[in-house]
C-alpha cells in the first residue's frame, strides 16, 4: 500500500526530455509535493479536445477535473479562441482606470448583471478567485469605513474553506494544511466550524446539526459583537475542502442571523458559479439565499483566459459609488480589471453555455453521475460518496465504521487517482480524498466509462 507510485518518465522522446527537464529545474508548481516532485517530475500535459486531455506521448485522458473545476464548456472550443485572437488583433489591452472601458468588459458586466440574483448589478473584476475575494474584503472594509462603521472588520469564514491564496484569501481559507508554516492575518478572520454532515456527531440528526451550526454562528457574533464583524463568507458547496453540502436550510438561515445583525453575506461561487451545480448562479436557485456579493472566477471564462468578478448588490453600490476622499477616487483596481481579451472570452463562453444547453445538461446528467458514483459504495476504502451534479468526491478512509482515515503516507488519494490515471481518467487528489469535477459536457455514456474506471481503480488499490 505504501509503495512510492510510479509513473513512466519521458524518455522517448528528446524534446519531451528537455521540456521535462526545464520544468523539474525552474517551474515552481503550485501546490506541489516537491518529495514526488524531486523524483518524477511533472506530466507534461499537451493537448485537449472536448472532455479529453492528452500528455506528450500522445496518452489521452478523459478529463475528470475540468482542468480544476473550470473548463466548464470543455476543451478546444476554436470559437472562444477565435473571440480572444480577434479581441486581441483590434485591441489586445488599454487601461480601464479614469472612465476607461471597452467593449467587452461593458457587455460582459452588464451580462452578469442579467444573470445574477436581481439585486446584483455592478461588477468589479480581478484576474481570479483569490483576487476576487481579496478585492471584495478591501470593498466591504472600505463601504463600512463609508458608512461610519469603521470597527465592522472582522470576516467569518469557516474551517475548510478554500478561499485562495493571496494574502488575505489564505486568511479566509480554513483547510490548515494549506497555511502550513505560512502566516496567516488572524486579526481579520474567525473560523467557523464547516458543515459536514458525513462527520457530524454520530448521534445527531440533519436538523439538530444544521441548528447547532447556525448557533455557533449566533454564539460567535454575541462574543465578537456585531459591531466588530463585516462579513460572513462561504462557498455554497465547500469545494477543495471536501466537497461538503450543508444541510437542508443552512445557508438560508446562516444569512438571515448575518441579515439581523448587519453582517454582508458573500458566497464566493468561483466553483459553484457558470454551471457546475445546474444554474448560472447555484446562492439563489439552489440554496435560496439572496447574498450581498457573489465572486465568481473559473467556469466564468471556463479557464480559457484568467478572469475573476465580484458582483456587488445596489444597495453597496450606492455606497461606493459616491464620490468622498481625495478626487472623489476609488482608490482600488488591476492593471488587468477587465482585461478586454478576458472579458472577450467569458462572453463567449457564456454564450457557449446558454446555445447549446449546458446547464440544463447538468440538471439531467449530474443526478444520473451522482447515482453511478454511489455504486461505488462497497469498495473497502470508500467511506463516503457525496457532492452534488458535477461536483462530487470520494472519501477514502481505513475503517468504514469508525471512518477512521488512513496514514497520510498511505496516499491513498494519490494511488486512486494514479490507477485511475493509468486506465485513462484523470481524477484530483486531495489527500484521503478524490475530487470528481468535470467539464459540464459529460453524457450518460461518458459517466458509465468514468465509473467503470473508477470500479476497477478502487479494486486496484484496496
Ligand atoms: N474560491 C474557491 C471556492 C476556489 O475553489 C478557488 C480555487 O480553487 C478560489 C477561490 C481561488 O481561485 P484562484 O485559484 O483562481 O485564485
Amino acid at each position: 500500500m505504501n509503495a512510492p507510485i510510479s509513473r513512466s518518465h519521458p524518455s522517448q522522446s528528446e524534446d519531451v526530455q528537455s521540456l521535462w527537464q526545464k520544468d523539474r529545474d525552474h517551474f515552481i508548481h503550485p501546490f506541489t509535493d516537491f518529495s514526488l516532485f524531486h523524483e518524477q517530475g511533472c506530466d507534461l500535459i499537451t493537448d485537449s479536445d472536448g472532455i479529453y486531455v492528452e500528455d506528450a506521448y500522445g496518452h489521452r485522458y478523459i478529463d475528470g477535473i475540468a482542468g480544476l473545476w473550470c473548463v466548464n464548456v470543455g476543451h478546444g472550443r476554436g470559437e472562444i479562441g477565435q473571440a480572444m485572437a480577434d479581441q486581441a488583433t483590434r485591441m489586445a489591452y488599454f487601461s480601464t482606470f479614469n472612465n476607461l472601458s471597452n467593449a467587452p468588459a461593458a457587455e460582459l458586466a452588464a451580462k452578469l448583471a442579467e444573470l445574477a440574483p436581481a439585486h446584483l448589478n455592478h461588477v468589479f473584476y480581478s484576474c481570479g478567485g483569490s483576487a476576487a475575494n481579496d478585492a471584495t474584503i478591501r470593498l466591504v472594509h472600505y463601504y463600512f469605513n463609508r458608512v461610519g462603521k469603521p470597527h465592522k472588520k472582522r470576516i467569518l469564514s469557516r474551517n475548510n474553506a478554500y478561499h485562495g491564496t493571496t494574502y488575505l484569501a489564505a486568511s479566509l481559507t480554513g483547510i490548515k494544511s494549506n497555511n502550513w508554516d505560512f502566516d496567516t492575518l488572524d486579526h481579520l478572520v474567525t473560523h467557523l466550524s464547516e458543515a459536514n454532515l458525513y462527520r457530524r456527531p454520530e448521534d445527531m440528526s440533519e436538523a439538530d446539526y444544521c441548528d447547532s451550526l447556525v448557533s455557533e454562528l449566533e454564539e460567535t457574533i454575541e462574543r465578537i459583537g456585531a459591531d466588530n464583524i463585516a462579513a460572513f463568507i462561504a462557498e455554497p458547496i465547500m469545494g477543495a475542502g471536501g466537497v461538503l453540502v450543508a444541510p437542508d436550510g443552512y445557508h438560508a438561515r446562516m444569512q438571515a442571523v448575518c441579515r439581523a445583525n448587519d453582517i454582508l453575506y458573500i458566497a464566493d461561487e468561483v466553483v459553484t458559479g457558470f454551471g457546475r451545480l445546474g444554474h448560472f448562479f447555484a446562492s439563489e436557485a439552489v440554496f435560496d439565499t439572496q447574498p450581498d456579493i457573489i465572486n465568481v472566477a473559473k467556469g466564468l471564462s471556463s479557464g480559457y483566459a484568467p478572469l475573476g468578478a465580484t458582483l456587488i448588490s445596489d444597495e453597496l453600490y450606492e455606497v461606493l459609488s459616491t464620490p468622498q476622499g481625495p478626487g472623489g477616487v476609488l482608490s482600488t483596481g488591476f492593471t488587468y480589471s477587465g482585461h478586454p481579451v478576458s472579458c472577450a472570452a467569458a462572453l463567449k463562453n457564456i454564450e457557449i453555455i446558454e446555445r447549446e444547453g449546458i446547464c440544463d445538461n447538468v440538471r439531467e446528467t449530474g443526478p444520473y453521475l451522482e447515482r453511478r458514483l454511489k455504486t461505488l459504495a462497497h469498495h473497502e476504502t470508500v467511506g463516503d460518496i457525496r457532492g452534488s451534479h458535477f461536483m462530487l468526491c470520494i472519501e477514502n478512509v481505513a475503517d468504514k465504521t469508525s471512518k477512521a482515515l488512513l496514514p497520510v503516507e498511505a496516499r491513498v488519494g494519490d494511488r486512486v487517482a494514479f490507477e485511475a490515471q493509468q486506465r485513462g481518467l484523470i481524477i484530483r487528489p486531495v489527500g484521503h480524498l478524490n475530487i470528481v469535477s468535470p467539464p459540464l459536457i459529460w453524457d450518460r455514456d461518458v459517466v458509465d466509462r468514468v465509473v467503470d474506471i473508477l470500479d476497477e481503480s478502487l479494486a486496484a488499490t484496496s
